[in-house]
């Protein structure tokens, strides 16, 4: 088995706020394997995307500060890397979509100013190559009449476009690495379909860490899947068994909310909620953190967070339940 492109390793990230420094995530280990799509799925609140911009060191430190962990890409730790080194590797070697793209594009340049920039940052094309190559990357995320395009601002473009545009400028130097950070989240459904469309096509040329609280986009998108609660890795393994057969209350809780196309439901019934709220930084509850909001918890969860432990071939979950009680 090739080795993984990406391995985060007991990442423990904390912010410095009025209370202390309360913890954001809590030694989390994961790997995302050549050509994979990786999902890390949970309410927001849970960690996800602090754990995305921790590996790209995007987090503002203070207050941020990682603790612990490795982030090991291409032989070495990127925690390591000094400032410059990291910037060369930012939009290059690893690439980051937004959930927002109005506000992760500079609303004063033009498309084609700001793919190019990250070309000339990155490669030795001159000016004029590398805006023949933004239209070639707008054409390539299949934006009608790319030439034109590049003389656009952003927000003469729906939002639909303006995520293309990100994705282009994501794809500039051909990353082996794509996160992307709830990238369909700002979208109508139509858009959000050829938007996931678009992401499943790139599978073959990057390996892709999509965030996402969203999962019916993990059925649609992801090979693996990495439940997130409380700053904690929960539970994970291949997307088709653990949306199948969820041994984690949580993951069961989350795909009970998902709307399931074709079922009748009597009229006026609701969809399943998990009850209550994920909990704040500072109010983490003892045990299992998911045991207020949990209907199976015994008296063993509210003074002993579980283990993260191997059930099954690449199934893991931790909960004090025995797998397959849900
Ligand atoms: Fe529920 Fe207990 Fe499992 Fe936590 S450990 S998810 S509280 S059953």
């Amino acid at each position: 088995m090739s080795s993984p492109e990406l391995e985060i390793q007991n990442l423990t990230v904390s912010f410095s706020t009025t209370k202390g420094k309360l913890i954001a995530v809590n030694g989390i280990s994961f790997h995302l394997n050549p050509g994979e799509t990786l999902a890390l799925v949970g309410e927001s609140g849970c960690g996800k995307t602090v754990s995305a911009l921790s590996i790209l060191r995007l987090l503002p430190e203070p207050p941020a500060e990682i603790l612990s962990g490795k982030i090991i890409f291409d032989g070495q730790d990127l925690l390591s890397l000094r400032a410059k080194v990291l910037q060369d590797l930012r939009g290059h070697s690893i690439s980051m979509i937004f959930q927002d793209p109005t506000t992760s594009l500079n609303p004063v340049l033009t498309v084609g100013e700001q793919i190019a920039e990250t070309l000339l940052r990155h490669t030795a094309m001159n000016r004029r190559e590398a805006l023949q190559k933004s239209a070639d990357l707008l054409s390539r995320v299949e934006l009608p009449s790319p030439k034109e395009k590049l003389q656009y601002y952003p927000h003469q473009l729906s939002g639909g476009m303006r995520q293309r545009v990100m994705i282009a400028m994501a794809l500039a130097c051909s990353p082996r690495v794509l996160i992307a950070d709830e990238p369909t989240t700002a979208l109508d459904v139509l858009i959000q379909a050829q938007i996931l469309e678009l992401l499943r096509s790139l599978k073959k040329e990057t390996s892709i860490l999509i965030i996402t609280h969203d999962l019916g986009v993990v059925a649609e998108i992801a090979q693996r899947v990495l439940v997130m609660y409380a700053g904690e890795i929960v539970e994970s393994g291949p997307a088709k068994a653990l949306l199948k057969n969820p041994f984690h209350p949580y993951t069961k809780g989350l795909i009970a909310s998902i709307p399931k196309l074709g079922t009748k439901k009597r009229p006026g019934a609701r969809l399943e909620e998990i009850p209550g709220n994920v909990p704040s930084l500072d109010q983490r509850p003892s045990g299992c953190p998911f045991h207020p909001r949990c209907s199976w918890a015994m008296e063993i969860c509210k003074t002993q967070n579980p283990q993260l432990r191997m059930i099954e071939a690449q199934r893991q979950v931790s909960c004090h339940l025995e797998p397959g009680s849900l």
